[in-house]
């Protein structure tokens, strides 16, 4: 395949509408912060001659998400209709999905203890693991100023000590979590969804607000992307 052929299809997080996905004290907001590292991350893959689209770019819902179901679902079933159309327009193996966002571990408008970066697959053996891996050897490389802020961070408290850098679950071969997340599983491409640090965590959200953080984060998905497209797609 010619670099020209290959679709990268970046989602974006949830809609300004939807409640809560906010750090404790208002500095992030993952709808925001998500679509910011895209505009980086489609940036820079357009530099290098790639084609990229945005499965919704707009922080607030659409008429086009009409229908019945809660907002959520049928925001989800929009993303879904994207990444699907153009799948069947350029066919699927010309196209890959990676959707960003921020975890978060609870909904109470506190801080957590929980902090780490990782990246989630549909169930089962498919392509998607072998872009997830491409995420995380990206993630490795690009994630190290985060390991030893964590190392600190634990030592002052600012994260439990069963934290770990990099969420993963290597039961089945590789180090991706699987999930039924429904815009990997309902999207005909390779599709993963990565979570990158808890906006609920003091320390990840300051690390993700630095000029450092954004840079690692939106580098990590460009190499993690590239390293997928080099070694399973050109
Ligand atoms: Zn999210």
């Amino acid at each position: 395949m010619k670099k020209e052929e290959i679709i990268i299809i970046l989602g974006t997080a949830h809609l300004k509408e939807i409640s809560g996905k906010c750090s404790p004290d208002g500095t992030l907001r993952e709808c925001v912060y998500s679509r910011e590292i895209i505009a980086d991350v489609k940036e820079k893959l357009e530099s290098y001659g790639y084609n990229v689209f945005v499965d919704y770019e707009p922080l607030g819902k659409s008429d086009k998400m009409s229908g019945s179901g809660t907002l959520q679902s049928r925001e989800l079933d929009y993303r879904v209709r994207v990444v699907n159309g153009l799948c069947s327009d350029y066919g699927k193996d010309r196209c890959l999905y990676v959707s960003i966002h921020v975890n978060a571990a609870g909904s109470d408008g506190k801080w957590h203890g929980a902090g780490g970066w990782c990246c989630y697959t549909s169930k089962g053996r498919t392509k998607a693991d072998n872009l997830a891996e491409c995420m995380y050897d990206a993630a490795f490389t690009n994630l190290k100023e985060y390991v030893m802020l964590m190392e600190e961070g634990k030592r002052r408290g600012d994260y439990t000590e069963k934290q770990t850098p990099f969420r993963m679950d290597k039961t089945d071969g590789d180090r991706d979590l699987e999930a039924g997340l429904y815009v990997v599983r309902k999207t005909a491409c390779p599709a993963v969804l990565t979570e990158n640090l808890f906006q609920d965590n003091k320390r990840d959200v300051e690390f993700l607000l630095s000029d450092e953080g954004r840079h690692a984060i939106a580098r990590l998905h460009v190499e993690g992307i590239l390293g997928y497209v080099k070694k399973y797609m050109l």
